[in-house]
């Protein structure tokens, strides 16, 4: 084609210089055969100019040559951005459908924490009112404290659970979850139901325990005076003992269920004091060696003198717990070495010991309320199966982590790790600069 127009443009020129040279004036033949040139394809580019602005209603001009090559490509060019457009809003609709089908509520944050879409679920939960709403911050809508430090934060990897209304009762997990470039994703959903469930076991169990100790305590109480009695038949001092003895496991039981309900209802971390460990541990040694029953070795290796920013009362029923279950559970030709020390990653306690070990299958459910590896042998030591529990919810009350090492028959090492915030450095001894023990 653009052979076919240079040679066309060749032959007005040829055509004008024979005319000219006809007249006697070449070079005005040229400059004329030029202008007409010039002229028809000015009134090419305008009726081009002019489809291009009206295509939507026009059909395409017929123009000859490469103008309707431009004309054919400028089509095909719209008509394919014209069906990329299609699609994309039939995606969308797609997508937007399907979104509001979700029972979950789901807000597209801008980077500036704005709204800027959100499905029908979330509209109903946080009660937006459509386009109004888009573009507005999403703390001034959700005011609540806690909410605007867990968005300053960036969310988490946990939702925040929030009350959102007293009457009636509401209840929303809210977890905003990071994407994009700066962008965050906020699913909520109504927890309202769970949690007024989960509140009312709780209530449950601390009522429950709590009305089971009184009578537990009258019970105790006659068992310990017919024991003693000399008016008693011997005959019924062995199941008279048997009785003490569940009696008391019994108490601990309940002891352990209002200690973890207390735990429970406690909100958040612990700011808590400085707790003297060496101190605390020193007295739990000398409380294990004063068993008419303990293992043959208890070692206790004191390596910092740093405090730890906590709970002592929680603190010293997690360590004698752990300190329990190893003593409880190693022989006495056994031994248990109890082990306090700080690194850079923070403080650490761990009570190690030769029992029997835990399977490596049973160590991820050790936590668990009344899981017990081997049940025969845990009532026979009178265990209640709610130590590690407790020992979990008063780890997680101190920001720190507990971790189990176990090889079966040969025992086991429970570890608890605090972060180096909890830590509070011994006089001139910074403990973030002391690491001569390494990370055991
Ligand atoms: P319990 O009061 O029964 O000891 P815990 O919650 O303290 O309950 O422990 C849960 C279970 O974990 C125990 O029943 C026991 O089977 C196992 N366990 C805990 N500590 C040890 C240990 N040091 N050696 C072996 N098994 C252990």
């Amino acid at each position: 084609m653009w052979g076919f127009t240079a040679m066309r443009l060749i032959a007005t020129i040829a055509v004008g210089l024979a005319a000219g040279m006809v007249a006697g004036r070449p070079w005005a033949g040229i400059a004329i055969a030029l202008a007409l040139q010039v002229a028809w394809l000015l009134t090419r580019l305008y009726r081009l100019d002019h489809w291009l602005r009206h295509r939507g209603r026009m059909d395409p001009p017929v123009l000859h040559g490469v103008w309707d090559d431009i004309v054919t490509q400028v089509a095909r060019l719209h008509r394919r951005k014209r069906h990329h457009k299609q699609r994309l809003a039939t995606v969308l609709r797609e997508l937007r459908e399907s979104t509001d089908a979700l029972p979950d509520g789901v807000v597209a944050l801008t980077a500036q924490g704005e709204i800027a879409w959100f499905n029908r679920a979330a509209a109903q939960l946080l009660r937006l009112q459509g386009r109004r709403d888009i573009g507005i911050r999403i703390d001034n809508l959700i005011r609540q404290p806690r909410f605007v430090r867990y968005l300053q934060a960036g969310g988490g990897t946990a939702p925040l659970v929030l009350q959102v209304s007293e009457a009636p009762e509401a209840w929303l997990s809210l977890h905003v979850l990071p994407y994009g470039e700066g962008q965050r994703m906020l699913l909520i959903r109504d927890v309202t139901r769970e949690t007024r469930l989960e509140t009312m076991r709780k209530d449950f169990v601390a009522n429950a325990s709590h009305e089971l100790r009184s009578p537990l305590t009258v019970i105790s109480g006659y068992l310990e005076t017919l024991a003693t009695d000399p008016a008693t038949d011997p005959a019924h001092a062995p199941p008279l003992a048997e009785m003490r003895r569940q009696a008391e496991r019994m108490a601990a039981i309940i002891g352990d269920l209002l200690v973890l309900s207390r735990l429970e209802a406690k909100d958040g971390q612990t700011p808590g004091e400085p707790v003297d460990v060496a101190a605390m541990l020193t007295l739990l040694r000398k409380e294990v060696l004063a068993r008419p029953r303990h293992p043959a070795q208890v070692e206790l290796a004191i390596e910092t003198q740093d405090r730890l920013m906590g709970d002592e009362l929680e603190l010293h029923s997690a360590f004698a717990n752990l300190v329990d279950n190893a003593a409880k559970y190693t022989p006495e030709a056994g031994r248990i070495a109890l082990r306090w020390w700080s690194d850079r990653e923070g403080a650490h306690f761990s009570v190690a010991d030769t029992g029997p070990g835990i399977p490596a299958a049973s160590i991820p459910r050790l936590t668990e309320r009344f899981y017990r590896v081997d049940p025969g042998r845990s009532r026979a030591t009178g265990g209640s199966g709610l130590g590690l529990s407790i020992v979990k919810h008063v780890l997680q009350r101190h920001g720190a982590r507990l971790e189990v090492v176990s090889a079966e028959g040969r025992g086991s090492t429970f570890s608890c790790h605090f972060p180096p915030e909890r830590v509070l450095a011994a006089a001139g001894r910074p403990s973030a600069m002391i690491d001569t023990h390494g990370n055991h």
